[in-house]
């Protein structure tokens, strides 16, 4: 007989950001894409989604609490990811449960899960969510077979590195599985920069807004049909080449291009304010003055730039951020995690000096940059420094678990 202990599992999940954009299904039951799309993980030393289930007959229901809140657990993609979970689950069959989708259940789960970072804004909480939670229910349940299918439901992912998710083309769904592309180790000198410009839940959802887009937008079902496959192969292939010119021109067009829809979507969606909108006139005119890519953009379904440069480029960017998008006060602090001085960055408050010091060609960029961006205090809320890293994994720390296993119920 398994103890309480026993029937408790806490995993952490890293947020991925696609690189080449996920929006639209063709099936909403068994979240179909619309196009296949390539995500980046980020390293979870900065950003992750920590989860803990415990599963018990004393509970009467299945129940969940996000970031100290009681939710519902009643969404069709949380029912998905449970029913699959359960119904492939050996410790259930062994412990005499009946697991088939829909059957009432003697055991019920607490779930409890805190984001890091800020949840529906756009930085993907969903996807790390539901990888997290496929991840932590599913080793708890001793889940046999492939669980990235399952995962894949929330969009998230199981791997690390870069990783594709592949449309397939089986209606019933089974060809439609992730695929790490390249491990976490492949490309050490590529540095992403987080900036976080607005912590505030979207007007628009991910999933109500793709479903709109899908309704309305010519424009979403042209750039599956003929845009993103032949994107998908450029871009492995600048994956697996280092090319980070190929890499950042992709990036970026894909982002355009997917925020073109939400704008083609009728009534429309505005994800981009006006210091996104901002940020990507700076990192044009930067790319245009050095005639090559040093810096690359992408936007999810939120204000919040993620951006991406090489080790060598990564102390001029956190520069032209700092310059132009400095916080109210605390200089030092503002940007977070430890790639600034893995990238030789000593000071953020003395890095023009640094750069200068090095490159006296950077005096000029800045005097053309002053003379037509004026700083905006505070716009950008956080900047976490980071790089691609691994996949979900159980933790075993107890100071990790997030509930009270006697009382079944949240840590106060
Ligand atoms: P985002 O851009 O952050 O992915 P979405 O609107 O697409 O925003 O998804 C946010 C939703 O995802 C939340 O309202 C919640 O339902 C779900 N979600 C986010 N984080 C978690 C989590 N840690 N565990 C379970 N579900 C989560």
């Amino acid at each position: 007989m398994a103890t309480t202990k026993a029937l408790c599992v806490t995993a952490q999940a890293p947020v991925n950001i696609a690189v080449i954009k996920y929006w639209g299904k063709t099936d909403e039951k068994l979240i179909l894409p619309l196009n296949s799309s390539l995500s980046t993980t980020l390293s979870m030393t900065d950003l992750c989604t920590t989860t803990t289930v415990m599963a018990s007959k004393e509970f009467k229901e299945d129940r969940l609490w996000l970031n100290g809140k009681e939710e519902s657990v009643s969404s069709g993609r949380m029912q998905n990811c449970i029913g699959q979970l359960v119904a492939r689950s050996g410790l259930l069959k062994r412990l005499g449960e009946n697991v088939e989708e829909g059957k009432a259940r003697e055991y019920h789960f607490h779930i409890v899960s805190v984001n890091n970072f800020p949840t529906a804004a756009g930085l993907a909480s969903s996807a790390s969510g539901f990888a997290c939670l496929t991840y932590t229910l599913g080793t708890l349940l001793e889940v046999e077979g492939d669980l990235s299918a399952i995962a894949r439901l929330g969009s998230g992912s199981i791997y690390g590195g870069f990783v594709k998710w592949v449309k397939g083309e089986k209606a019933d769904g089974t060809d439609s599985i992730a695929v790490q592309v390249a491990p976490e180790t492949h490309w050490p000198e590529l540095q992403i920069l987080v900036c976080v410009v607005s912590a505030k839940h979207k007007e628009t959802p991910s999933t109500s807004g793709m479903q709109t887009s899908t309704e309305t937008s010519p424009f979403l079902a042209y750039r599956a049909a003929h845009i993103v496959e032949e994107r998908m192969k450029q871009m492995e292939d600048a994956i697996h080449k280092r090319d980070f010119q190929l890499y950042g021109e992709l990036t970026m067009r894909d982002s355009n291009s997917f925020h073109s829809t939400c704008l083609d979507t009728y009534p429309p969606i505005f994800y981009l304010n006006d210091t996104s909108k901002t940020i990507i006139n700076l990192i044009t005119y930067v790319n245009k003055h050095y005639g090559k890519i040093k810096i690359a953009y992408t936007f999810d379904a939120g204000p919040n730039a993620v951006l991406y440069a090489l080790k060598e480029d990564t102390p001029l960017l956190l520069h032209l951020i700092t310059r132009y998008f400095p916080p109210s006060s605390d200089l030092a602090h503002f940007v977070e995690g430890s790639g600034p001085k893995e990238c030789g960055v000593e000071s953020i408050e003395s890095l023009g000096a640094q750069l200068k010091a090095k490159d006296a060609s950077v005096e000029a960029l800045l005097q053309e940059l002053d003379a037509k961006f004026t700083p905006q205090p505070a716009s950008i809320q956080r900047v976490i420094h980071t790089t691609v890293d691994k996949g979900p994994h159980v933790v075993t720390d107890d100071a990790l678990c997030l509930i009270d296993t006697a009382t079944g119920l949240p840590k106060a």
